[in-house]
């Protein structure tokens, strides 16, 4: 009898007569969101994870989570409606210009929600989040971290999976793949069908679809949707994106072209065409450091990340084929360094940068040359022929062969995708025509629709929060409402 309920299914696994748990796919921040408002109902979850550690790319997130207004912010510094602006804006004005109603009250939850969320991390969760930045496109610091050396991807992912871990109520299964979403005859979604160890299983359950993005997707659906960015390398996992599994049951996905490339990844010189790169992190430009290419200045480093992307890609490619990438040398002085410290170490303890002198590089001549001409804009001698009006501290005032000098090499590398299935405010799963399709809801990276052409930084964490609980309080009451 049960058979009957799913469509096109292989089952081996024989389902009970009511589902008595949610499935939830994926680890990351969103999954596990979801799930920890499950458990704080007593509802029975069910984690499915391709890969052997969980976490997803949510654990590699560094520099924070958005909320407005808190209480780690300068009192009155910032209100929710500057934080909808500014998300509007930087969805960009093909965002603004189509009939985005639906989208626009999307924005709305994420950001009147952002406050509650910082709350229910901290409060609830007892995760430190009392340091507050201020991050590119947005106008007030409102991007929380932690004090300590923990990156705040890392802190938050690992405290919710501990607390969830420690429940009679979870079930994490890793090593298994969802390979698809099944739908009973009446449309709605009653499970999955996964491959654990090449074997076929069918779980049942209502569904709360966390399975991240595509960015380092670069053969699949990153070459089938921007097909310019085909092998580019990526700071995701090189693994395939799964939102064709939410469109084969009727999910309309948007805004799949919408994809955020960050100017500098880390060229690991151990293995240099590896898929999956280390961000450079934005502080080492911000700090004073420069790009080089054959040792010359090439682009303003402090150009917003699309311009300083464009301008690498419009040089030659190195050919590390089928990887797509440059050879950019990013370039700081001792003075910079000693600002940038905590983040340089880390990167020469990873070798992806090494402390030499100008002599030693690859181009010493040309690099002196650019460094000399460098050093006296700097020293207000002349403007920058780049345009660039902020320095850092750099400090280095008379470049020389044997100056002191920390380098590494990098190149533009896919960080986030913008699009996914389009959802509701109540994190349900529309379809072609705007209607719910029932028994699904989708979380995070997965999703589409909030940030248009741009993600703010801070953002993708905060839409995984946001959308997560609420995935998880509507499965709960969904399945408690099939119960009575
Ligand atoms: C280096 C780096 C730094 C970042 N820094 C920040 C930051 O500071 N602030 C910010 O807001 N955002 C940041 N981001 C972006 C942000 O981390 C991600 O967009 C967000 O964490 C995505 O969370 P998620 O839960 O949607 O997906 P993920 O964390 O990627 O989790 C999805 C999980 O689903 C699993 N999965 C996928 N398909 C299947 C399947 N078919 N079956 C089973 N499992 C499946 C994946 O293996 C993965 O574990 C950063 C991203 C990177 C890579």
């Amino acid at each position: 009898m049960l058979a009957g309920r799913f469509r096109m299914t292989s089952s081996i696994t024989q389902a009970t007569a009511a589902p008595s748990r949610v499935i939830v796919v994926g680890s990351g921040l969103a999954g596990l969101c979801a799930s920890s408002e499950l458990v704080a109902r007593g509802v029975p979850v069910y984690i499915v994870e391709r890969q052997q550690k969980p976490g997803g790319n949510s654990i590699k997130a560094s520099s924070g989570i958005n909320g407005v207004p808190t209480r780690f912010q300068a009192p009155g510094s910032d209100t929710v409606a500057e934080f909808y602006a500014d998300t509007l804006k930087s969805a960009g004005a093909s965002f603004r210009a189509a009939k985005t109603e639906a989208r626009q009250k999307l924005i709305s939850e994420l950001t009147s929600s952002s406050a509650s969320a910082i709350d229910w991390l901290v409060d609830e969760k007892g995760i430190d989040l009392s340091r507050v930045a201020q991050l590119g496109g947005h106008s007030h610091a409102r991007t929380h971290r932690g004090g300590g050396a923990t990156p705040p991807g890392a802190s938050i992912v690992l405290t919710l999976l501990k607390l969830l871990q420690a429940s009679p109520l979870v079930t994490l299964q890793t090593g298994t793949t969802v390979t698809r979403i099944l739908k009973s005859n009446n449309g709605e979604v009653v499970g999955v069908e996964v491959s654990r160890e090449g074997k076929p299983e069918t779980i049942e359950g209502p569904v709360i679809f966390a399975a991240g993005g595509f960015a380092g997707d670069s053969s699949g659906l990153l070459a089938q949707y921007r097909p310019d960015l085909e092998g580019f390398p990526s700071t995701n996992e090189a693994l395939p994106g799964s939102q064709s599994l939410l469109a084969d049951v009727g999910g309309h996905l948007v805004d799949m072209e919408q994809v955020q490339v960050h100017p500098t990844g880390f060229v690991d010189p151990k293995e240099p065409s590896k898929r999956t790169k280390f961000l450079a992190a934005e502080v080492l430009r911000g700090e004073g450091g420069i790009l080089l290419r054959q040792g010359k200045r090439f682009i303003n480093e402090l150009k917003i990340r699309k311009e300083v992307t464009d301008a690498i890609m419009a040089l030659p490619p190195k050919d590390l084929q089928p990887t797509k990438q440059w050879d950019i040398q990013i370039l700081l002085d001792e003075a910079a360094y000693e600002t940038a410290k905590a983040h340089i170490d880390f990167y020469i303890w990873k070798g992806l940068m090494q402390k030499t002198t100008i002599s030693e590089l690859e181009h010493p001549e040309m690099a002196l040359e650019s460094m000399k001409e460098y050093a006296a804009t700097v020293q207000g001698k002349h403007s920058d022929p780049l345009g660039r009006s902020s320095f850092g501290h750099w400090g280095l005032e008379d470049p020389q062969p044997e100056s002191t000098v920390y380098v590494g090499t990098v190149t533009p590398v896919v960080h986030y995708t913008m699009g996914g299935a389009i959802f509701s405010t109540e994190a349900e799963v529309l379809d072609d025509s705007g209607k719910p399709i029932k028994g699904l809801w989708a979380a995070g990276e997965a999703t589409g629709g909030i940030h248009g052409e741009n993600r703010l930084g801070g953002s993708s964490l905060l839409e995984c929060v946001v959308f997560g609980r609420i995935a998880g309080r509507n499965a709960a009451n969904f399945l408690g409402a099939k119960a009575l």
